[in-house]
């Protein structure tokens, strides 16, 4: 496609036939002034900075400490590990949390004072329900490590999180919820996310808009095509391609593993929220306990060993048993 084209569809001057019933909301930059964040609306805006962003934003509205520092943290996370971003994500939600509870509880005029620490305790509580070990010390050794190096890989990612720690430190510390910047709560986090993210997969409006113009009564549709056709020969297989994201979701996220799960994580049609669903994959007795499959467990028995490694563990489900 002519680079002409492709801008004038992409800034509106040009816009493809019966596109009207496709109509996506038109993001929403970030009322903090980064331009880092996007929102499809207001209310998901203002949610996000009471839950985390005011504290992460590195726009003029910010309340972070210093916005150089954070600048300088989230060059590093995306430099390194992305991962880093949703620890902080946690750290920032966690501090704002306490000050809520903390404000509510003055607010109250309570008649038993309750302790810093245990408002910051209930503060943490949304994030205690993920498992949790150190991310140095429970990620696999990559293949083209050597076993010799071993304590050497993981000693240098154990510093990459505690140089990433130090920016996050310089940039949104508070003295109050000291305890949340120590490096053995960092490396819990990072480890939580790389422990329980869930794969996330989601329907594709140009998928949907192209099945919508291949559907259209025969004349229509001619008409139609002239125009989208070569939209469509442009993007070759890519325009079924799904919109992917990886999510963390407290329950569905602590469901555990087997190789023959009676359930499956799904992010449907008409799933179109940030929700996810759990799906009885076949009947489940009662009192059985509800799986999900974290790798494809069509795979041999050594490839799904491998790859459940990651997660910390050896699969020991019936039929790992059966193939072992
Ligand atoms: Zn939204
Ligand atoms: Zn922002
Ligand atoms: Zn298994």
């Amino acid at each position: 496609l002519p680079q002409e084209v492709v801008s004038s569809l992409m800034n509106g001057e040009m816009a493809l036939p019966h596109t009207d019933k496709f109509l996506l909301p038109s993001p929403l930059s970030c009322p903090g002034g980064c331009q880092e964040a996007l929102y499809c609306s207001e209310s998901c805006a203002e949610a996000d900075w009471e839950s985390s962003h005011s504290l992460l934003c590195t726009g003029e509205k910010s309340e972070s400490v210093s916005r150089d520092a954070l600048g300088e943290f989230i060059k590093h996370a995306n430099e390194t590990n992305e991962i880093f971003l949703l620890a902080a994500k946690v750290i920032a939600f966690t501090i704002l949390r306490y000050r809520k509870l903390k404000a509510e509880h003055v607010n109250k005029q309570a008649k038993q004072s309750v302790s810093k620490q245990s408002l910051l305790l209930a503060a943490w509580k949304p994030v205690s329900i993920g498992y949790k070990r150190r991310w140095w010390d429970c990620i696999a050794l990559p293949e083209n490590v050597d076993p010799s190096d071993e304590e050497a890989f993981r000693m240098q990612l154990k510093n990459l999180a505690c140089t990433s720690l130090e920016l996050l430190k310089t940039a949104i510390f508070d003295k109050e919820c000291e305890a949340l910047f120590s490096l053995d709560i960092y490396g819990n986090i990072i480890g939580m996310f790389e422990l329980n993210n869930l794969d996330l997969v989601v329907a594709s409006p140009v998928e949907d808009y192209f099945l919508y113009i291949d559907d259209l009564p025969d004349a229509e549709k001619e008409a139609a095509e002239e125009i989208t056709r070569p939209f469509l020969d442009a993007l070759g297989d890519e325009y079924s391609d799904c919109c992917q994201g990886t999510a963390f979701f407290p329950l569905q996220s602590c469901i555990n593993h087997s190789c023959c799960p009676n359930a499956k994580a799904f992010k449907r049609e008409e799933d179109r929220d940030g929700q996810t669903v759990i799906i009885a994959s076949r009947r489940i007795s009662k009192n059985e306990e509800v799986t999900i499959s974290y790798i494809d467990e069509e795979l041999p028995y050594k490839e799904r060993q491998a790859l459940l490694a990651d997660y910390g563990f050896i699969c020991k489900c019936p039929k790992c048993l059966q193939d072992f």
